[in-house]
């Protein structure tokens, strides 16, 4: 049973955690926040370990990008398709990962096909300029019909992984799914997203399950990276045995961050989104965790292991440990990235 004394602590820490920012605003001082930084720093870099360094690099070693892009200018890789990389700075084979789902992404940037009974459901669709080629060529490559592609989930409105949604509605009658705030994006930017841009389809909410045949995606609002950036959770079949996968949809803090408003709410809202993800991958009992980076989940790697995997466990599964730790390095870098706007804070309000 718990002692008065105990309680009233209790209530204390509930009180001082909930004061939170504010409390230590005026304190200012009183805050180590080189330490705090330090401290969520090294979390991050124990939680990557060896697997996730591209992340970890990417979130909390690398300079922070931080912009916002408000500019309405057609890119330069549409406007003069000879501008757009080279060939062999992006392409890669396709690969059977799992019974049903296959990569049909590049070197860099992912885009994946998972199969049902009733078609394809496309995750990502990369660049214009090499949506063709790696996702219609990849797909004929592996065997499958690019035809029987019925929904294209895009993860966010970022021209490398909405580059090829507008091709495969048009072309296919593909259903598009994506967050209402990036459909938004697709309709205030018509240059930005000159020949990428779907016609606004399906608006994805939390918790929203896109089922074709026998297969289901869960989706999962996970707002950050941009205002409509999804999730997903599915499950996938490795030589018959079910393996469930969490899909994490937007990893860099290319939100407005630079100073402490907004960018102290703005890194609350990834880290929110970042545990709602970690709690579904939980409740599904998530092994597998994809992206759609190479630099966030190895996958041009893991392709070339899985070749001659032979009898090996498939490379992708890393088993549920893991795939917390790679929410616990995206939370803890933005940590990290926060409490320094807060030290900009407490010194301006000094
Ligand atoms: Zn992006």
């Amino acid at each position: 049973m718990k002692s008065h004394l105990a309680r009233i602590v209790t209530m204390c820490v509930v009180i001082a955690v909930f004061a939170g920012a504010d409390m230590y605003a005026l304190q200012g001082s009183a805050r180590d926040f080189d330490a705090e930084i330090r401290t969520a720093v090294q979390a991050a870099k124990t939680a990557a370990g060896v697997e996730f360094l591209g992340t970890l690099s990417r979130l909390c070693l690398l300079p922070q990008s931080s912009t916002e892009d408000t500019g309405d200018n057609v890119p330069e890789f549409v406007s003069k398709p000879s501008s757009a990389p080279a060939r062999e700075t992006w392409y890669a084979d396709p690969a059977r990962v799992f019974d049903n789902l296959y990569f049909v992404g590049g070197k860099i940037h992912s885009a994946w096909a998972l199969t049902t009974s009733d078609g394809i459901i496309l995750i990502d669709t990369i660049f214009p300029y090499n949506s063709e080629e790696l996702i219609v060529g990849g797909l004929q490559k592996l065997g499958l019909d690019p035809k029987n592609i019925k929904y294209v989930l895009i993860s966010h409105a970022h021209s490398d992984h909405i580059g090829g949604a507008e091709m495969l509605q048009t072309r296919y009658g593909a259903r598009v799914v994506m967050g209402a705030a990036d459909w938004d994006l697709v309709a205030k930017y018509p240059n930005r997203y000159k020949t990428m841009a779907p016609k606004r389809d399906i608006v994805a909410r939390d918790g929203m399950k896109i089922t074709l045949g026998e297969t289901a995606v869960t989706i999962w609002a996970t707002p950050g990276h941009t205002p409509g950036t999804l999730s997903y959770t599915f499950t996938v079949f490795d030589r018959g045995r079910p393996v469930n996968v969490a899909y994490s949809g937007g990893t860099a803090f290319n939100f407005p961050n630079r100073t402490p408003d907004p960018g102290i709410r703005n890194f609350q809202t990834y880290i929110d989104s970042q545990r709602h993800m970690a709690a579904q991958a939980a409740a599904t009992g998530a092994t597998v965790i994809l992206s759609n980076h190479s630099e966030f989940d190895n996958a041009f790697n893991k392709n070339r292991m899985l070749a001659g995997r032979g009898n090996s466990p498939n490379p992708y599964e890393l088993g549920s440990n893991w795939v917390q730790r790679y929410f616990q390095v995206m939370q803890n870098c933005a940590r990290a990235a926060q409490i320094g706007l807060e030290r900009d804070l407490a010194k301006a309000n000094k």
